[in-house]
């Protein structure tokens, strides 16, 4: 079965760090496409002031050129908060006969327990959850998901031979780089911001004037 890497994020602005773990996932679990899914409304995280639709446009510029990785706007076309289980009922419904592996940050993998109907996620994907570079190493497992775990070294061949319902944990850390933190540097005009960001993505916040205020 061909694995398709759902990433699914804020991208409030996309950095390199999204990109590393984008490419490092691809290689590691030898993944079909990552869809990169910019969240409308992020159930978790305050509005952002940067529109979905300049977010969007920004993960397509950072991923031009890249075969496998693909902008998927679903959340955007959809009103209400951005519940991955939604997003997920969707990609199986078009979907039916892929292995579906869902991409996520460590933070991200701590705060499940709040997202809405969490419990369901791995009766639609697996979970791929990989080390951030501030945190400790290693997954705080959650017990529900105890029988799930898969080592790294064995996840390639475990999620392409079942569709669903396995977890596992890269143990890699991309460059510690932050959205909030890269929002924080435009805001103050500084051009460190462009170490961590694709050039093209510097460019179009310029072009269209974003993250000069506080909102970001
Ligand atoms: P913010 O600083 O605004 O909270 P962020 O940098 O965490 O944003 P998101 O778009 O919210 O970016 O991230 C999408 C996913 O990518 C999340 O699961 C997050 O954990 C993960 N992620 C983002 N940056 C990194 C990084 N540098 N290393 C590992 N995981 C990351």
């Amino acid at each position: 079965m061909e694995i398709i890497g759902i990433f699914g994020g804020t991208f409030n602005p996309i950095h390199n760090g999204h990109l590393v773990l984008a490419q490092t996932v691809l290689d590691t679990m030898h993944c079909a496409q990552i869809r990169f899914i910019p969240a409308a409304l992020p159930p978790h995280k305050t509005t952002p002031a940067v529109t979905a639709t300049h977010r969007a446009n920004m993960v397509q510029l950072a991923i031009r050129g890249h075969q496998q990785f693909v902008l998927d706007t679903c959340e955007l076309d959809r009103p209400g908060p951005s519940y991955t289980i939604e997003t997920l009922r969707l990609l199986r419904h078009q979907l039916p006969d892929q292995s579906l592996c869902l991409i996520m940050g460590q933070d991200s993998y701590q705060q499940l327990p709040t997202w809405y109907r969490w419990l369901e996620l791995p009766d639609y994907c697996h979970l791929l959850v990989v080390h951030r570079a501030d945190r400790e190493p290693g997954l705080s497992l959650h017990a529900q998901h105890r029988a799930k775990l898969v080592d790294i070294t064995d996840a390639p061949h475990a999620f392409a031979t079942q569709a669903h319902g396995l977890i596992s944990y890269l143990p890699v850390a991309p460059p510690a780089i932050s959205s909030t933190h890269i929002r924080e540097q435009l805001q103050q005009d500084s051009h460190d911001a462009g170490a961590d960001i694709p050039q093209q993505v510097l460019q179009y916040i310029r072009q269209n004037h974003l993250y000069q205020t506080q909102a970001g």
